[in-house]
């Protein structure tokens, strides 16, 4: 799950770690009112969505008057963001965050994430900030220090400073810099996060260390335990059609294709993925009815998979085990009546009441194709999503 910068900002502030003043608003007069109760004469605006490259494209605004605080947040507010991460469609700005502007004498990067080869959390230090930090790794990776941190030890200190002071962390502030690291690792393990990224953390002109941008990645499997993390979630930031499966229990993706895939089991559907692939065919999602899918829930997921445009044919590829193959056709047979069924659709059943399944669409008048093996399923909607 992802977070609005303001937000990771909120959690960084909860263990210790230095970050501007700021107040996330919803309008341009609370974004004035914002300025006003922070006082002090340059602010910053800045866009909250989710996806980084705000500053490029337009999204992060230093304001030294109420006047011009007032037409960039006019501007940025409502705006379709277009940033190197959100696609050439962009994202529109509903939040803002209104910041105190900081005086940066130096912008490094620090970023935290699971290392899966050591199975430990891996600080990633850097005196490059403020750039892309894939093209400082491409480019000059030696410029990208790692402190791989024991769990049961911690963040050892000495290793924390000495990095602190080959990133550019002036002498004075390395103590503040190894209190930043301990309070990201800190911050990281305590909110389950799978990535949090500081880019950049800027060293101030009088050598304070504090945290300018914050993006944290939380890991799903511990929102059980993390309440105040869900609370954080903003749904316009998500794919409307992910949500509304989730509700119904489905596991769902948004791809770019054009072809639908209803499929049982998630290994069924990424081998479905692939072989729709390999007949040239593109999906335009992952769909998971699951084990033990019922009549409404397929239903459900027709519904979802024919709302999106770009949708030009569906596959339904099912190896009945616990999921029976006569509840997916009466599904089928449901959504085509609810919804109508506006594009051609291949059906690939197997095994568990996989005749009575067949009978069911055959007594139907839902039009489709059947298919026997998979290959044969994925031949036949690549080629009918083609004509
Ligand atoms: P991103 O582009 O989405 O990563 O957004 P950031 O929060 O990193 O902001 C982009 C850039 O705006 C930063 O690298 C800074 O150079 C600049 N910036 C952000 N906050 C301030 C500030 O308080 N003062 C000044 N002068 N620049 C800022
Ligand atoms: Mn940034």
């Amino acid at each position: 799950m992802n977070v609005h910068e303001y937000q990771g900002k909120e959690i960084l502030r909860k263990y210790g770690v230095t970050t501007p003043r700021g107040i996330a608003c919803f309008s341009v007069d609370e974004a004035v009112a914002a300025a006003a109760e922070l006082g002090g004469s340059v602010w910053v605006v800045k866009a909250q969505i989710h996806a980084g490259g705000r500053g490029k494209g337009g999204g992060v605004k230093v304001a030294t008057s109420p006047e011009q605080l007032r037409e960039y947040a006019d501007a940025i507010l409502g705006m379709q963001l277009v940033t190197p991460q959100t696609g050439p469609e962009g994202k529109k700005v509903n939040r803002l965050y209104i910041e105190e502007g900081a005086d940066i004498a130096d912008e490094l990067y620090i970023g935290a994430l699971v290392d899966r080869e050591t199975q430990k959390v891996v600080l990633m230090c850097s005196s490059e900030g403020g750039m892309d930090i894939e093209e400082v790794a491409e480019a000059t990776p030696e410029k990208i220090l790692k402190i791989y941190v024991d769990p049961t030890e911690g963040l050892n200190r000495d290793e924390a400073k000495d990095v602190c002071s080959k990133i550019g962390i002036p002498a004075v502030a390395v103590d503040e810099g190894a209190d930043f690291l301990e309070g990201l690792y800190q911050a990281f393990v305590g909110s389950d996060a799978s990535l949090a990224e500081i880019n950049p953390l800027v060293v101030t002109g009088d050598n304070r260390v504090i945290a300018l941008d914050a993006k944290f990645n939380i890991d799903s499997n511990a929102l059980y335990r993390q309440p105040e993390i869900v609370a954080f979630r903003d749904l316009t930031e998500e794919d409307a059609n992910e949500i509304e499966a989730s509700k119904w229990g489905l596991s769902y993706i948004s791809l770019d294709g054009n072809i639908g895939c209803l499929v049982n089991g998630a290994g069924l559907a990424m081998a479905t993925m692939d072989i729709i692939q390999l007949y040239g065919g593109e999906p335009a999602n992952f769909l998971d009815v699951g084990g033990g899918a019922n009549k409404e829930q397929v239903t459900e997921a027709f519904k979802i998979m024919l709302a999106n445009p770009k949708v030009e044919g569906i596959l339904v590829n099912i190896f009945g085990g616990i999921m029976q193959c006569d509840v997916i056709a009466q599904g089928i047979v449901a959504a085509a009546q609810e919804v109508g069924l506006s594009v051609p659709l291949v059906v690939r059943l197997e095994g568990t009441n996989v005749e009575k399944g067949r009978a069911i669409l055959d007594e139907s008048d839902v039009k489709l194709q059947t298919a026997t093996t998979m290959a044969d399923a994925a031949e036949k909607i690549a080629a009918a999503v083609k004509a």
